[in-house]
């Protein structure tokens, strides 16, 4: 093999062998080569803090989580067909975590095929094929996923909506039609869900599902109204839908006041879907159901996946769930969330670029506009506020519709003084920006 001598190489090399359609940050491109809690380090010596990535959730390379899988690797790794300690524990560890009567696991190897597997058991359940999502949303990249994304299927390259896919309103609070002002914001934006159920209802149909993250990602890092997810899940239970939570960015004590997503709407879903974080960069995610839903779902077609709830899997994501609650790392987010969030609103008065500072505990989003009444979005700015960050040594990415919310959601062990530090060094790059220096 004619290994890469440079990174011009290298990405010569990729673009030839790699599928063509897989995105790059950065103008210079970074080869990272180790990472270590909320650090990364690349092949020229520097050290970024990562504050973006959500899937290293207690840290890149966390000691616990380390051990467990070379552990495991070293004893067996095999399908789900024999019987297995760390499938069992594991599960009960997870559900134990949920409300009570979310206590049956099926494990799968991402977020995307949880997700297509959650919308097949609404459909078994109901009988139904119709599914209500969030406009701008995004669930994955299979098939079936994609049919629910509207930020996929809207998009370039997108095969446009299907006719049994309804999209409700965006619940955004500062720039929607609802803002977050009015208390009654959240019961506002679920009459579209209202909406869609009773154009359901004369077609003769009912929904087999509504599903939607608790908190929006894709969808600009937007926390939910107040009282939105109790509204539409009422809506959606009087048509006999399902309701799904997508918490595959949001979960695992990330939000700070509690340790999923949908408990701060105050709401149990009938599905949750996890990923991303579940296995702190391990391929691993999960459904969890009812048992009324697990027992409609066995209908006599076998589910088995190869790879899903494999005892290396299992291990790991017992190492994840204990480093989480051993470190308490939910009482963390919270605190350091706080004060993130806290000094970038600080900024505001001296930045008009920052339009909104939101979220829930280290799920923080800052929208950026060039002008607070018409809120045009500061786009290309927030570009070039991402590269910027990156020459001072802090990782982060975009994320909305209109692709201008910063979005900063780091490992959870990502510290006060990163924090503080970030804050000054996008203080110091909106000053620049401001002067035309960048
Ligand atoms: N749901 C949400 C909310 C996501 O953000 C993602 C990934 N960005 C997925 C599902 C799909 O997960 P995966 O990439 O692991 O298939």
């Amino acid at each position: 093999i004619n290994t890469a001598q440079n990174h011009e190489e290298l990405l010569e090399q990729r673009k030839q062998h790699i599928g063509r359609n897989l995105s790059i940050s950065y103008k210079k491109k970074l080869k990272i080569v180790r990472g270590a809690l909320q650090y990364l380090y690349d092949d020229e010596g520097n050290t970024y803090v990562d504050c973006v990535n959500n899937v290293s959730h207690v840290g890149h390379c966390h000691p616990i989580v380390v051990r467990a899988t070379q552990k495991q690797v070293a004893i067996l790794n095999t399908n789900t067909r024999y019987l297995n300690d760390h499938l069992v524990d594991y599960a009960k560890m997870l559900t134990a975590t949920l409300p009570g009567k979310l206590r049956v696991c099926y494990f799968t190897n991402s977020g995307s095929e949880a997700n297509d597997l959650a919308i097949r058991m609404s459909r078994h359940f109901t009988g139904q094929k119709d599914v209500i999502v969030l406009d701008h949303a995004y669930h994955g990249t299979s098939t079936t996923a994609i049919e629910m994304s509207p930020y996929k299927f809207d998009g370039k390259g997108g095969f446009g909506r299907m006719p049994y896919i309804h999209k409700a309103m965006n619940p955004d609070g500062f720039r929607g039609p609802f803002r977050n002002s009015d208390p009654e914001a959240g019961n506002k934006y679920a009459t579209d869900i209202a909406r869609i159920v009773e154009s359901l209802k004369q077609a003769g149909k009912s929904p087999a599902a509504f599903i939607c993250e608790t908190l929006l990602g894709v969808g600009g890092q937007i926390p939910l109204p107040d009282g939105y997810l109790k509204a539409v899940y009422e809506h959606v239970r009087r048509a006999g839908g399902l309701c799904i939570a997508d918490e595959v960015q949001v979960g695992f004590g990330r939000v700070g006041e509690k340790f999923w997503g949908f408990e701060l709407q105050d709401v149990e879903p009938d599905i949750v879907v996890l990923g991303k974080p579940i296995g702190n960069g391990h391929p691993l995610a999960a459904v969890v159901v009812t048992d009324e839903i697990a027992d409609a779902f066995n209908n006599g077609m076998e589910y088995f996946n190869t790879y899903g709830g494999n005892p290396v899997s299992m291990a790991t994501g017992k190492a994840v769930l204990q480093a989480i609650q051993g470190e308490e790392m939910q009482a963390h987010a919270l605190q350091t969330g706080n004060l993130l969030m806290e000094a970038l609103r600080k900024l505001a008065p001296r930045h008009p670029l920052i339009g909104d500072v939101r979220g829930k505990g280290l799920f923080v989003g800052v929208e950026l506009v060039r002008d607070r009444q018409t809120l045009e979005p500061a786009v290309p700015e927030i570009d070039l506020v991402v590269e910027r960050m990156k020459d001072r040594g802090f990782l982060l990415s975009t994320d909305g519709p209109l692709h201008n919310v910063l979005k900063i959601k780091p490992p959870l062990v990502f510290n006060e003084k990163n924090a503080m530090d970030m804050v000054t060094a996008l203080d110091e790059t909106f000053t620049e920006l401001s002067a035309g220096k960048i």
